[in-house]
C-alpha cells in the first residue's frame, strides 16, 4: 500500500528547472517562489469535483490534463506566464495506476509551459482535484474584465460550442453519431488553453475572460464590469466542427451559450484590428470578430442582417434552480 508520502514522492514530485522562478518546491512546509522582478503574480483557483464537473470513472489522464488545463486558462485570460501551480488532492484510494495516468497528462501540460508543481495536499476522501496557478504579468498590462470600451471589437479565438455538443451526446439530449463525438469529445476532455495568445495580446486588448460557462454569460462579466453593453453578432460565432455540420439552430445555442470551451472571448479598439491579427498568427489560435462594445447596457443578439435576436443565452451556473 502507499503511503500519502510514498505517492507525493513518486507522482507529483520532480526536480527543481534549474535557472527558473522556483526556489524551493516540494517537500516543505511552503515552496517559495522569485518571480521576475518587476512582475506582478496572477493567482487562480480552479476546483473540479467528481460527479459535478467530470463523470465518475473519467478517464485519468485526460482529468489531470483538463484539471491543469482550466486553471491555466485563467492565466491566458489575463495575459500572464504560467510559473507554477499547487495541486490539493481528496482521494478515495491511492491506486498506481490511476495516478500514474493523472500525473503524466496533468505534467505533460504543465511541462508544455514550463509550469512547476511546487506544493499542495494530499487527504483521502471523494474525488475532488483544486488547483491554483501563479503567473507573472508586467505592471499595468493584465488583461482585467473592467477594460472594455465602448466601439471595441469583440473577438473570439479558435471555435466554441462542441464541447457542449459531446456532453449533449453523453447525456442523450440529442442523437450524436459516433464520428461526431469522436470529432468534439476531444473539446470537452481536453481543452487547450490559449497561453500564447493571451501573452501575445499584452498591450493590444483592452479586456478578456476564458470561456468557460458559455459565450453569453463570460461576455456578460465583461460587460457588468466595464459599465457597458454589446452586439454580438451570433451567427459569425465559429462553432467547432462537429457543431458546424448541426442545424442553424443548435449551432446558435451551443456557440452562445455552450460552456466547457476554454476559448479567451476579448476586446480591443477596432485600430487594431492588424495587431490582433499579428498576436492570433504569432500564437497559431485562429480568432475571430463577433460583436462590438456599445455604450448602452445590455446584450443585444444580431443576426447576418444586423436583425435583433430573441434568444435565450443562459450560461452554466452550479446555484441557478433547474
Ligand atoms: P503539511 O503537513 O505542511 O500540510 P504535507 O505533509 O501535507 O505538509 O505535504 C508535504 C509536502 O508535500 C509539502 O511540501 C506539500 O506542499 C507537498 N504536497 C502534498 N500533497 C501534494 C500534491 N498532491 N502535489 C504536490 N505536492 C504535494
Ligand atoms: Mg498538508
Amino acid at each position: 500500500m502507499l503511503s500519502e508520502f510514498d505517492l507525493i514522492a513518486r507522482y507529483f514530485t520532480r526536480p527543481i528547472r534549474q535557472g527558473g522562478p522556483v526556489a524551493l518546491s516540494v517537500g516543505d512546509d511552503c515552496a517559495l517562489l522569485a518571480p521576475a522582478p518587476g512582475m506582478q503574480l496572477a493567482i487562480s483557483s480552479d476546483m473540479l469535483v467528481e460527479g459535478r464537473h467530470f463523470f465518475p470513472g473519467a478517464e485519468p489522464r485526460s482529468l489531470g490534463h483538463k484539471c491543469l488545463a482550466v486553471n491555466l486558462s485563467d492565466l491566458a485570460a489575463m495575459g500572464a506566464r504560467p510559473v507554477a501551480f499547487t495541486l490539493a488532492l481528496s482521494l478515495p484510494a491511492a491506486e498506481p495506476d490511476w495516478l500514474a495516468a493523472f500525473s503524466d497528462g496533468m505534467l505533460s501540460l504543465a511541462d508544455q509551459h514550463q509550469c512547476e508543481l511546487i506544493g499542495g495536499d494530499t487527504t483521502k476522501g471523494p474525488l475532488n482535484i483544486c488547483i491554483t496557478v501563479f503567473g507573472e504579468v508586467p505592471p499595468d498590462q493584465a488583461l482585467r474584465r473592467d477594460a472594455a470600451q465602448p466601439g471595441d471589437d469583440i473577438w473570439i479565438s479558435g471555435t466554441v460550442g462542441d464541447a457542449r455538443l459531446a456532453l449533449a451526446g453523453y447525456r442523450n439530449e440529442l442523437a450524436l453519431p459516433p464520428e461526431a463525438l469522436a470529432v468534439a469529445a476531444p473539446r470537452m476532455h481536453a481543452p487547450t488553453p490559449r497561453v500564447e495568445l493571451g501573452l501575445a495580446l499584452r498591450g493590444i486588448a483592452r479586456a478578456a475572460i476564458d470561456i468557460s460557462d458559455g459565450l453569453a454569460g463570460d461576455l456578460g462579466h465583461i460587460l457588468k464590469r466595464s459599465g457597458v453593453g454589446a452586439t454580438l453578432f451570433v451567427d459569425d460565432l465559429p462553432a467547432g466542427p462537429a457543431l458546424a455540420r448541426r442545424e442553424h439552430d443548435l449551432r446558435r445555442r451551443f456557440t452562445l451559450a455552450g460552456g466547457d470551451d476554454y476559448e479567451l472571448c476579448f476586446t480591443a479598439a477596432p485600430e487594431r484590428r492588424d495587431e490582433v491579427l499579428a498576436a492570433a498568427s504569432r500564437s497559431a489560435t485562429s480568432v475571430t470578430r463577433v460583436g462590438r462594445i456599445d455604450k448602452v447596457p445590455g446584450l443585444r443578439l444580431v443576426d447576418a442582417e444586423g436583425a435583433p435576436l430573441a434568444l435565450q443565452a443562459a450560461s452554466f451556473d452550479h446555484f441557478a434552480s433547474p
